[in-house]
């Protein structure tokens, strides 16, 4: 028993991990399924770290110091239960399994829950990157105990990601399912991310009347400022590559019907569940969802709307600088939106999960890496109570500052015809919050009227009832 971590599941993510694990010192024992994964894995890469190459589930256990560190990376769902299924009858009290694929926090609490009554260890862990990620570097949200993260805690920071500052991209996140939780999160940012930038794009090219080239210089440019960000990088590359086939631009070939494997619906639905509103993730999910109905689409059209007018060069300029501050100000949303579910998240199963800390993991290795999170882990380090990102002072701010340009844009777009629902969900929660008197007073009113719902007063405590299919005079109900 010579390894210091195993991994089972050598598909593309769990191979990378492997790699990743022996390149930085570890002796890993790898393991999965169908065995000729795990000897290929070995033929090729072996050069590169110290491996011990398992067939059986048995040898990979025994293969393994104590406390064993067992890392799951196979297909989320059922596959992972059935492989627990089959290790935790060969472990021990104090070892560790560690599931690093995208799984619901929901089977993450349940399977941390079964296994701990078998004095297991049960860590779900978020891993943000993508393939490169896992082999170079990803992001890492562990949950689970804080014992095991002792044990866990300095390989994982070995093998993940570095900020800027030296700092790894992974600290504990919080018991059980807080990091699967957080991953989830992620995601939905990520979603709601890409759709601004989406929308940035369609209102450059339909209403600036820019080329996909042109695009490309204007992302590189504001990645060079504030925007500073993986999503916007990656976005300029893909804008300025041309197709092989054709000699168009590779964004004009591409069937635009956007998919998706489930991780922003998640965030929505439990968004629902704990009343938290995140529109803008919200949008980009349905955004997605109105790409991929090619019926609806063809069905509609033909419906009016305005004739297509790019602006002027001179106005386009500055109207591009007009979308930097729609998108920048959205962003700003998008996020605010994010940390206020790990917030009520943590409230909700009590995880105390740290802000700060998941804005810090997350400045490097993760899909929605930017320069932006220094800040937010800035003001949450601040102020750990802060409300909202919204009441940080120097993004209430630049918000106020930028909330003239994102108006005019949500406005232009409206008067193109192009629809912008993430820049308009996230104004429209923006007015929200800082409005004095919302309609909400109406709407407890009609309540009261068809249901008895009852109401608060502004002017007196308690509640009250007004007799509408009587003469209308009010009673108090509590
Ligand atoms: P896949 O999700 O394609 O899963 C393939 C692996 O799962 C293979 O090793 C396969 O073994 C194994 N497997 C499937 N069913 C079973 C089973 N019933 N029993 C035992 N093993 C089984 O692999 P990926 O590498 O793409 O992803 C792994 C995990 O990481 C997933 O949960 C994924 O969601 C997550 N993830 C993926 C990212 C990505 O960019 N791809 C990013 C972050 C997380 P066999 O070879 O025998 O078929």
């Amino acid at each position: 028993s010579t390894a210091q971590i195993g991994v089972t599941g050598l598909a593309v993510m769990g191979s990378n991990l492997a790699r990743n694990f022996a390149r930085n010192g570890f002796t890993v024992a790898v393991h999965n399924r169908t065995a000729a994964r795990t000897t290929a894995l070995v033929e090729e890469f072996g050069h590169e770290g110290a491996f011990v190459a398992a067939e059986s589930a048995k040898e990979f256990v025994d293969a393994l110091e104590r406390p064993r560190r067992i890392v799951i990376m196979v297909k989320a769902g059922e596959p992972t239960d059935a492989v627990i299924r089959e290790f935790a009858p060969l472990l021990e009290e104090g070892d560790v399994i560690i599931d690093g694929g995208n799984a619901h926090f929901e089977d993450t609490r349940r399977r941390e829950r079964e296994l701990r009554e078998q004095g297991i260890h049960f860590v779900g862990v978020g891993i943000s990157g993508g393939e490169e990620g896992a082999l170079l570097g990803p992001s890492i949200m562990p949950g689970g105990s804080k014992e095991s993260y002792e044990s866990l805690g300095p390989l994982l920071e070995k093998i993940a990601a570095k900020a800027a500052d030296g700092t790894p991209c992974t600290s504990h996140v919080g018991p059980d399912g807080a990091g699967h939780f957080v991953k989830m999160v992620h995601n939905g940012i990520e979603y709601a991310d890409m759709q601004l930038i989406a929308e940035a794009y369609h209102l450059l090219r339909d209403v600036a009347g820019y080329s996909p080239a042109k695009i490309a210089d204007t992302f590189r440019d504001w990645n060079r400022g504030r925007l500073d960000s993986y999503l916007i990088e990656i976005t300029a590359e893909v804008l300025a590559h041309t197709d092989a086939a054709t000699g168009r631009p590779f964004v004009d070939v591409v069937t635009d019907a956007a998919e998706q494997k489930g991780t922003g619906r998640w965030t929505v639905q439990i968004a629902l569940d704990l009343g938290v509103p995140v529109s803008g993730i919200a949008e980009a999910v349905f955004a997605r969802a109105v790409s991929g109905h090619a019926d609806l689409r063809t069905a509609a059209r033909g419906l009016a709307g305005p004739a297509p007018a790019a602006l002027a060069p001179e106005a386009a300029d500055a109207f591009a600088a007009q979308v930097e501050e729609a998108l920048y100000a959205s962003k700003i949303v998008s996020y605010t939106q994010g940390f206020h579910q790990i917030r009520a998240g943590s409230e909700e199963y009590g995880w105390s999960v740290d802000l700060g800390a998941v804005a810090s993991l997350w400045r490097g290795g993760c899909i929605i890496r930017a320069a932006f999170l220094d800040r937010i882990r800035a003001a949450y380090d601040a102020r750990p109570d802060l409300p909202s990102l919204l009441a940080d002072e120097r993004f209430a701010e630049e918000i106020g500052a930028a909330q003239e340009g994102w108006r005019s844009v949500i406005a232009a777009a409206v008067g193109a015809g192009i629809p912008v629902p993430a820049f308009a969900a996230s104004l429209a929660y923006y007015d929200a919050l800082r409005a004095e008197r919302l309609p909400a007073a109406l709407t407890q009113g009609q309540r009261d009227f068809f249901g008895a719902h009852t109401y608060r007063r502004t002017d007196r405590e308690g509640s009250f009832h007004t007799l509408w299919s009587g003469d209308r005079s009010e009673i108090r109900t509590d």
